[in-house]
């Protein structure tokens, strides 16, 4: 069992909207095709695969090296011992052949993206959905069909003020969403007040609303703004500082109550490792948000799991960033904590599959084999896009 080839293509991923650090006017992605030599009731097993948002596409990377380094390795690189399946595993190690360790960046963005593409094919192959067959291997059978989702948007939108920010959260709650996660940290601090004032004007409670300042504060800016919502009571505060600077992560921790969640710009093991040790964060309540897509892939994302719980953490404290359906399968078939979910936003890749009913704070899964994509027609319309020469 061999994978014969991989396409890729960057796709635009152009929008208006902007967070604390950045806007997505520019912004791209890739998409992966990886062809098997496999064939199910006549059709050809292929995997697809996408770079989750926010990290640009990964075309001259995959090109150069992790292509190349897959498509000359022999058969056994590629299969499990019995030769049932392809080996995510061994062919991770083959892509990161003549790789030195450290230097996280846009390597762990592309072999995210292979990874994924190859985790679809593997579940295709063995005819189940992806959640499924991770329940199975490596969750010893337990998996949620229900997964807690939470619609992240609330974007600074040129010409969007209070009553935008109000439609848009309207809109969530209507597509059945109860938790809502809005931007912070780029207006001033009494503009953002306002911003979460009109949120919770909609949703009610405090626990129905977090934010997420990028990555944007240096630490007495965190610490202010620890102070202004402290009354409200929020789900959590998002990415306070820099996603290295684990001092100021531990010292915020030191003076703020309620929750953080961080994790999304983390990229290998070591770096969720280093997170864990002297971030200062608490197991029984703090939220990490590794995103497996740009990240090393799933390959990666179950070391970090089996780093998590060496060291006294519940996989459930894992509410994986990207909003994209791999995540999704992630987290019913390993038992995560949640999902997060953009359904208004980075379209065709963020949202579940077609139909998919959001009830209070869970969605259903799927049944289709693989990670799903074809429940989605206008991703799948994308991704096979790129098989065309
Ligand atoms: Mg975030």
């Amino acid at each position: 069992m061999k994978i014969l080839e991989i396409r890729e293509k960057t796709v635009p991923l152009q929008s208006s909207i902007s967070n604390a650090y950045i806007n997505f006017s520019q912004m791209t992605a890739s998409i992966v095709a990886v062809v098997t030599d496999q064939f199910i009731d006549g059709e050809q097993v292929i995997g697809f695969g996408f770079n989750s948002n926010g990290r640009y596409g990964q075309g001259a990377l995959m090109r150069e090296r992790l292509i190349p380094r897959l498509i000359s390795s022999n058969e056994e690189e590629h299969q499990t011992k019995s030769g049932d399946n392809l080996d995510p595993f061994k062919l991770w190690n083959t892509m990161m052949a003549n790789e030195k360790p450290g230097g996280h960046g846009e390597r762990a963005v592309a072999v995210g993206t292979i990874d994924m593409a190859i985790w679809d094919a593997v579940a295709k192959i063995a005819e189940k959905p992806l959640w499924r067959y991770l329940s199975e291997n490596f969750n010893g059978g337990k998996s949620k069909k229900n997964v807690f989702v939470y619609a992240a948007g609330g974007y600074y939108q040129p010409g969007k003020q209070e009553e935008g920010l109000k439609e848009e959260i309207q809109s969530y709650l209507d597509l059945g969403f109860s938790v809502v996660k809005i931007k912070v940290g780029g207006s001033s601090i009494d503009l953002d007040k306002k911003r979460i004032e009109t949120a919770l004007a909609l949703l009610g409670s405090g626990k129905n609303l977090a934010v997420d300042a990028n990555g944007y504060f240096n630490l007495s800016e965190a610490m202010a703004f620890a102070e202004m919502i402290t009354p409200y009571n929020l789900r959590w505060y998002e990415e306070p500082g820099d996603p290295l600077d684990y001092e100021l992560t531990s010292a915020l921790v030191n003076n703020y109550l309620g929750a953080i969640a961080t994790g999304e710009n983390l990229f290998s093991v070591q770096d969720a490792t280093n997170l864990i040790r002297y971030g200062g964060l608490r197991p029984d309540q703090d939220i990490l948000q590794f995103d497996p897509a740009l990240s090393y892939g799933l390959v990666e994302f179950l070391r970090i799991i089996q780093m998590l719980e060496s060291s006294g953490w519940s996989r459930k404290a894992c509410i994986p960033h990207g909003g994209h359906l791999m995540a999704l399968n992630i987290a019913a078939g390993l038992g995560l904590g949640g999902n997060e979910a953009y359904p208004g936003v980075f379209q065709p890749f963020g949202g579940f599959y077609d139909g998919a009913v959001v009830e209070g704070e869970e969605v259903k899964l799927h049944e289709l084999p693989g990670i799903g994509f074809e429940g989605k027609n206008d991703l799948i319309n994308l991704l096979i896009s790129c098989l065309k020469k």
